[in-house]
């Protein structure tokens, strides 16, 4: 069998830094962790590999001699590989030190049944902006598992108890045997809970927990926006076996606002002003998220131009200054022009251009443009 390159299977550089591999390999184990991918042949193989580099990668002196001389240098050392010599059962040395706060309940220790923890649950919440900005209590329903509290989460009826289970006496994993392999496997009778349960409770049908919805509080910090979430710890689902519960995460996405538009930390939206503001100057009322307040235009303003609101954006959850509104001016072109209005735009036009380019900044150096463009295209 050819063995992938080790730094290609964590894929990290060379010359990776014990932080790196541990990193990158935190990732593939989380990914291909059997209690993630139970009876997954592939992710297994996968996950022994990744363990495999891993243990190579981070012992100086094997790392040494697998640079040297490749797998070679190092075969029939690295602890378990393929061959089924360690398989699953020391896989708790490694894993334990860097998984311990990740798996939880999950991870066994010196072989005995498995606790499992609860899966982690995401509630997706839709906030207004102004909720958002502002910050908000809320209440969230979620359908979620909990602990029987009828057989205390044991699954058996109450009075009688669970067994240990006679096909894996109590592991959780059986060894199979696969033409030269010897690959261990989720006991396919107690699914890897090493127990058995020969008269289940009659209120969770054995399954020591429970379908349920729950109505939770959650507190919404000011200034979330779309993509953060909120960890609520311990209220995802009920662990098995009364392993611990799982989190959970409620996910923020911000509902599109009918003004403003989101930026970071700024919020954005677009005025219509009449060519006659535009033109003479004067006031106008722009919203914020604290009410209407007056914005001087300058005469002369030209359409897009922004004007900015400092301070009156959003403070951003995670701390820094508080942002600004950018008001983007739209200059409105007039229409349903009565006779009389006409008359007066056509005096008007004529007066601009007796006064030449000088009351039109863009059309004058527009103007150039456009004739510099065609002289480029005679010559
Ligand atoms: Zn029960
Ligand atoms: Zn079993």
């Amino acid at each position: 069998m050819s063995k992938r390159d080790y730094y290609e299977v964590l894929g990290v550089s060379k010359g990776a830094d014990d932080g790196e591999l541990k990193k990158a390999y935190r990732k593939l184990a989380m990914k291909y962790h059997p209690d993630r991918n139970p009876d997954n042949e592939e992710a297994e193989i996968k996950f022994k590999e990744a363990k495999e580099a891993y243990e190579v990668l981070t012992d100086p002196q094997k790392r040494q001699a697998y640079d040297q001389f490749g797998h070679a240098g190092v075969d029939g050392s690295a602890g378990g590989g393929f061959g089924g010599a360690g398989g699953f059962g020391d896989m708790g040395d490694v894993f334990g030190d860097i998984f311990g706060d990740i798996f939880g309940g999950s991870r066994r220790g010196g072989g005995g049944p498995r606790r499992f923890r609860g899966a982690d649950l995401q509630y997706n919440l839709d906030l207004s902006l102004e909720d958002a900005v502002r910050g908000t209590d809320t209440k969230i329903r979620v359908p979620t598992q909990v602990h029987c509290e009828v057989c205390n989460g044991s699954g058996a009826k109450p009075g009688s108890s669970p067994e240990t289970c006679g096909t894996c006496n109590g592991i959780g994993q059986v060894r199979m045997q696969q033409g030269f392999f010897s690959v261990q496997q989720t006991c396919p009778t107690c699914r890897g809970t090493g127990q058995t349960i020969s008269d289940p409770c009659t209120s969770c049908h054995g399954r020591g927990r429970k379908e349920e919805s729950k109505t939770l509080s959650v507190k919404i910090p000011a200034g979330v926006d779309t993509g953060d979430r909120i960890r609520l710890s311990g209220e995802g689902e009920a662990g098995e076996n009364g392993g611990p519960a799982g989190d959970l995460f409620v996910q923020v996405h911000v509902k599109r606002h009918a003004i403003f538009e989101r930026d970071g930390a700024n919020l954005m939206c677009a005025v219509p002003v009449s060519f006659t503001t535009a033109a003479l100057g004067g006031e106008l009322e722009v919203p914020t998220l604290d009410g209407r307040v007056n914005l001087k235009i300058p005469a002369g303003t030209q359409s897009g131009r922004q004007f900015r609101l400092r301070g009156k954006g959003v403070k951003p959850v995670r701390g820094g200054s508080v942002g600004d509104i950018l008001c983007r001016v739209d200059v409105e072109t007039p229409i349903n022009l009565t006779k009389k209005q006409r008359e007066i735009l056509q005096d008007f036009e004529q007066s601009v251009e007796d006064g030449g380019s000088k009351h039109n900044p863009k059309s004058g150096s527009w103007m150039d443009g456009v004739k510099q463009f065609f002289d480029d295209l005679k010559s």
